[in-house]
């Protein structure tokens, strides 16, 4: 593969990303691509979904997992309901999240990615220590699928992921890094979290967002918005990427599905910022 691949994130019939004829459109050759739904997470619909893939040239990256009952409506319901932490959903998840890993592999795809949730702050609790036995777990079923599992970042600090993925201790456990959800959770600071994780960062979403009002981070929702006008600051985030030698896809998330139109206008804009940053950086 070419260094640093435009990419974006799409979807078949669930989660936030744009459809593959978008895709198509605009001439971006590879996808993360959100999991069906269990009912179309089938043999025949990852079949007809590759070939659809290869006839345009499109390669699928990275399969993210997503799973019923999840909302992003504040921080806190986020916090209750998002991921394998919730302790109520999380066998069933975790079970769930295995068979996305079959679906991925497919697919052909090597890499599954998913919100783990907000990892429990201590360390030593007992349900922080079930969820890494959890976790340990899922990445062994993972590797004979001979995948990694990447983690998106956002709902803990750089410091407490590199805290617990030590603590997992699986060398197919990785990053997918994400600078608009540190600002948008609130949680740091994403170029100097980037340069913290960066070995350990195996995919990465090009997306933007501005930071809650001082006082109100972590607590509200700062905003997100299109490429390029956001607090990250591109230039310097593809810089990072270049200082920590990541060469894969820069996948384009926007996260308006309620407003089609502008999701694909945004995300045509954001491609063609990103090529030329690529002149400049990479
Ligand atoms: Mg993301």
């Amino acid at each position: 593969m070419e260094k640093w691949p435009i990419g974006v994130f799409a979807s078949v019939d669930a989660g936030l990303g744009v459809h593959l004829d978008v895709v198509q459109e605009l001439g971006i050759p590879t996808i993360q691509v959100h999991a069906p739904h269990k009912q179309t997470r089938t043999p025949e619909a990852a079949q007809e979904f590759l070939d659809r893939c290869n006839a345009a040239g499109i390669q699928i990256t990275c399969v993210f997992g997503g799973f019923d009952g999840e909302s992003y409506a504040d921080i806190p319901t986020t916090k209750k309901t998002v991921g394998l932490v919730p302790l109520e959903t999380r066998a069933a998840r975790v079970e769930e999240m295995k068979e996305i890993s079959d679906f991925a592999r497919l697919l052909g795809c090597h890499t599954v990615a998913l919100h783990i949730g907000f990892v429990p702050e201590d360390r030593n609790s007992e349900d922080y220590k079930a969820l890494v036995t959890e976790t340990q777990h899922l990445l062994d079923y993972v590797k004979v699928n001979s995948q990694v599992l990447n983690l998106e970042t956002g709902q803990e600090s750089a410091d407490h992921l590199l805290d617990f993925i030590s603590d997992v201790a699986r060398d197919n456990l990785k990053i997918n890094f994400d600078p608009a959800n540190m600002i948008l959770y609130g949680t740091g600071d994403p170029i100097a979290a980037l340069q913290r994780v960066g070995h350990l960062v195996a995919s990465v979403h090009c997306k933007d967002a501005t930071w809650a009002p001082e006082g109100k981070r972590g607590i509200d929702w700062g905003a997100e918005v299109p490429l390029g006008e956001g607090d990250v600051g591109m230039a310097t985030y593809l810089r990072a990427l270049n200082d920590i030698e990541y060469t894969g896809p820069l996948t384009i998330e926007r996260e308006i599905p309620e407003d089609r139109e502008q999701q694909k206008a945004d995300i045509g804009k954001a491609v063609d910022l990103l090529d030329e940053l690529k002149e400049l950086i990479g």
